[in-house]
């Protein structure tokens, strides 16, 4: 059977069609495609056809350099459709285009097993290394007579942040694994000698989402939990911070800075939420002043780690919400948006006498190279969204409101 063959003059990729395609350039780089006529032995895709016959009618039949692709209409509903495919080992992704169906069916790769001594190898560097962060928020606050034990203080610390970071990975994988998603163990990032230890953790996700609504949810949950984790150990912190009379407050920061000179000291810009926790549980009597516990400055760290992971950029959290809600193309025209913004907003700072962090201009760049890469996409893109996916997804844009500062921290002058 005669079929065409369109080949991208620049890239590996190819089509072979059975219907002409009506294309003049590679999807994957843009470039012109050459167009043969090829040969094609039909019996050699016979098990395909005969998979496919009962559960999708087809027009047109593609084998492309990474997968086959039918155009046509659904006969059964995807998640049949989903359970035939994966077990012959292929994960089917329906697209619509032009009041057709696209699906799409990829070799599916056996995810490796979940390693956990990885993990575990730096959790427990973590922890090591966010212990020490907080050490050094415990001894001028020892030196200067506000806490009694330097090594509680710092446990404190180091629980109430790895608690955070712990409780918002999990939230994913548990999401995760109740949608049938196959995701590895969390992943800490220690960072040794920086003020707050760690760089966050993060998971890889293995296995294809199911659909959109799966993708909100798996997004979501982290910085949900992580949120509320947040909230809990601020509170708690506030609570257990010291309460001094500011002029005895004000003498020790002064005995303190006059016998280490050449110290910094690090302030944190105020988020909504952090101003909301203060006037709730906050109540100074006249001419008393709150020395921050570093239990405070964990809570505020994940407050900060929340509004990260919330932008709405490639596969980071309020990546998969944004891709959910707005497709592919206006997906990637957000990200790379936040990305330049994020750059924008830290070179104002150098403009503006606000001490905006510097920080943004890196992490708008790795967020370009991580909106570049794109989003895969949930397998199922053409089941719509309910009321309850758009509620989330304006729940997590609140949430970021609340967590967001373009100071998350600044040296005090
Ligand atoms: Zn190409
Ligand atoms: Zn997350």
């Amino acid at each position: 059977m005669m079929y065409k063959r369109y080949e991208c003059a620049n890239c590996d990729f190819y089509e072979i069609a059975k219907y002409d395609l009506h294309k003049e350039k590679c999807p994957a780089c843009g470039h012109n495609y050459h167009v043969f006529e090829e040969d094609i032995d039909e019996d050699k895709y016979s098990w395909l056809f005969n998979t496919i016959k009962n559960h999708f009618y087809f027009e047109n039949f593609v084998i492309r350099s990474n997968s086959f692709l039918f155009i046509g209409n659904m006969i059964s509903d995807f998640s049949k459709i989903r359970e035939i495919f994966e077990n012959i080992g292929y994960y089917p992704f329906i697209r619509k285009k032009e009041g057709k169906i696209y699906l799409h069916l990829f070799k599916a790769k056996k995810p490796g097993k979940s390693r956990v001594i990885i993990p575990i190898a730096l959790l427990v560097a973590t922890i090591l290394s966010v212990f020490y962060a907080g050490y050094s928020w415990a001894v001028p606050l020892k030196e200067m007579g506000f806490i009694d034990n330097i090594w509680v203080t710092s446990s404190i610390f180091m629980m109430g942040l790895i608690f955070i970071l712990g409780s918002h990975e999990l939230a994913h994988k548990i999401t995760a694994m109740k949608n049938k998603v196959d995701a590895s163990w969390p992943y800490f990032i220690p960072m040794p000698l920086f003020i707050i230890g760690t760089m966050g953790a993060l998971i890889t996700i293995k296995s294809p989402i199911p659909d959109k609504k799966a993708a909100i949810k798996i997004g979501l949950s982290g910085p949900l939990i992580g949120f509320i984790a947040s909230v809990i150990v601020i509170s708690i912190g506030i609570a257990i911070s010291p309460v001094v009379p500011a002029t005895e407050y004000m003498r020790a920061v002064e005995t303190f800075n006059a016998t280490h000179p050449g110290g910094i000291t690090i302030g944190f810009g105020q988020t909504l939420i952090y101003r909301i926790l203060l006037d709730l549980f906050l109540n100074l009597p006249e001419g008393y002043t709150l020395v921050t516990h570093p239990l405070v400055v964990a809570g505020i760290v994940g407050v900060f780690v929340t509004a990260l992971n919330l932008l709405p950029m490639g596969q980071l959290d309020g990546g998969h919400v944004a891709r959910s809600i707005l497709g592919e193309k206006y997906h990637m025209l957000v990200s790379k948006t936040t990305a330049l913004s994020l750059i924008g907003i830290g070179f104002l700072g150098s403009f503006l006498r606000y001490p905006i962090w510097p920080g943004w201009i890196l992490w708008g760049f790795i967020g370009y190279l991580i909106s570049s890469r794109g989003h895969p996409g949930a397998m199922d893109e053409v089941t719509e969204l309910t009321g309850e996916d758009k509620i989330l997804a304006v729940i997590g844009i609140i949430i970021f409101i609340l967590c967001f500062t373009p100071t998350p921290l600044y040296v005090v002058p």
